[in-house]
């Protein structure tokens, strides 16, 4: 997190609408909103996206798309793989967001897998907050209660590799 691709991935969207080609922009409905949201950057770029709850609400809802946008892909089950491939081969190019480690700095979700498959892999960082060097981690830093892992800036971090601490894996979910 914090490290400009949801801002990478409007400007996908801008090169999309000035050459006309039809848009869907999608994120995992991952906390219960079912109402369209926007992606906003911290320069004010925003994008309308539609949350959904699964992989194969995507399929549903696509329409005439020719670029479909997916942020927050980590949070998708493995099916967003197979959907992405169905994508592909009706002809649509794919442009996903999303954390490839989790809390714990382990794979998170199909990203890997959706890494594997995909025909450009950008990896981008943030700057660490314990030590201002490349940050490649997530770091919690609110106490993990009940089920959600949802959360933002009040309760992560980017860190680099030497200053990510893992909460204890008992409490991985
Ligand atoms: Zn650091």
């Amino acid at each position: 997190m914090f490290s400009g691709k949801t801002e990478r991935l409007l400007e996908w969207l801008a090169v999309a609408r000035a050459e006309s080609i039809p848009v869907a922009v999608f994120k995992h409905a991952c906390d219960d909103r079912y109402h369209d949201e926007e992606l906003v950057t911290h320069n004010g770029r925003r994008a309308t996206a539609r949350p959904v709850a699964s992989a194969e609400h995507i399929l549903r809802l696509v329409g005439d798309a020719r670029l479909v946008v997916i942020d927050e892909a980590q949070f998708f089950g493995i099916d967003l793989v197979d959907t992405c491939r169905q994508l592909a081969e009706a002809g649509c190019s794919v442009v996903l967001a999303g954390l490839d480690r989790d809390s714990w700095g382990e794979p998170f979700g199909p990203m890997p897998y959706l890494e594997k498959m995909a025909d450009r892999v950008t990896h981008m960082t943030g700057r660490c907050a314990a030590c201002g060097g490349e940050a490649d981690h997530t770091q919690r830093i609110a106490p993990i209660t009940g089920t959600s892992m949802i959360g933002g800036s009040e309760a992560y971090e980017p860190r680099c590799s030497k200053c990510f601490v893992a909460p204890p894996i008992e409490l991985r979910r």
